[in-house]
């Protein structure tokens, strides 16, 4: 479905990701793993069309987007829930969620909405209350379900669960697998290793702008010096340096 061939991208002329390859298959988990600073947010950012791309080139269901406008891309059905969210605070859940619905019907919006409200019971809750005033968690199922709005094919996920509580992981990971069954390919990046590697069917690992790993979940997970040395992931203890 999505195929980065050779990608370069940086801002201005600094280049922070140097000629990666990978693909995403359709109906899959695609987790994008690394240390900090290792390229996942600048590569999903540049597939979402928001980082200059120097180099190569992405290709989605074989039409090439290097050039392609953010706007034609969410056309295209590809979906950003960025890092930080990028919420408007000041407006309420409902009025955010409308705003990712622009591209759609209002009979469109009105059946997402309802699916979205039943993924996230939290949000049918507080559906009147101001964005700023909801909590990191709420505040991340917000930004997801926004994206949910345009009715993407492709939904990219940007630090999933970055400070966020256990419960509310559960609730958002229980979320992304009923929307892989609903035939949606998700792109996840994370720092949380170990969730990824539980939900996620194909992993690609940066280090310093390039892959330094490329398989199956399994088999990262079989994998003891990739653990250790790139995920920090110490077998013996079994944890995490990332949260
Ligand atoms: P993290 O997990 O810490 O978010 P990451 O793997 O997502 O890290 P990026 O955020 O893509 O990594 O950063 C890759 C490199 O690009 C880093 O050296 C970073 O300093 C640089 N960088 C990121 N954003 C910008 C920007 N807006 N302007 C200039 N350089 C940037």
């Amino acid at each position: 479905m999505l195929r980065i061939e050779r990608m370069h991208c940086g801002y201005g002329g600094f280049e922070a990701v140097h000629g990666i390859s990978f693909e995403v298959t359709s109906g899959e988990i695609f987790a994008l793993l690394g240390p900090n600073g290792a390229g996942k947010t600048s590569t999903i950012m540049a597939i979402a069309g928001h980082v200059r791309i120097f180099a190569g080139k992405i290709l989605y269901n074989e039409i090439d987007l290097t050039s392609v406008p953010t706007s034609q891309r969410i056309k295209h059905g590809i979906a950003l829930a960025p890092e930080g969210r990028r919420l408007f605070p000041d407006l309420t859940v409902d009025e955010n969620l409308q705003i990712g619905g622009y591209t759609r019907t209002q009979t469109e919006n009105t059946a997402n909405r309802e699916r979205i409200l039943s993924l996230f019971p939290r949000l049918k809750e507080r559906f009147q209350q101001q964005a700023g005033s909801l909590s990191g968690g709420e505040q991340q199922m917000l930004a997801i379900g926004r994206a949910l709005m345009s009715q993407p094919k492709l939904l990219i996920i940007d630090e999933l669960s970055l400070g966020l509580m256990p419960k509310i992981i559960d609730d958002i990971y229980r979320a992304i697998s009923s929307l892989k069954s609903d035939g949606m390919t998700i792109l996840l990046v994370e720092q949380n290793t170990h969730r990824a590697l539980g939900v996620a069917d194909s992993v690609c690992v940066l280090e310093s702008g390039r892959v330094a790993w490329q398989g199956t979940s399994a088999d990262a997970r079989q994998d003891v010096n990739l653990l250790e040395t790139y995920l920090g992931i110490s077998q013996q203890t079994g944890i995490s340096k990332y949260p």
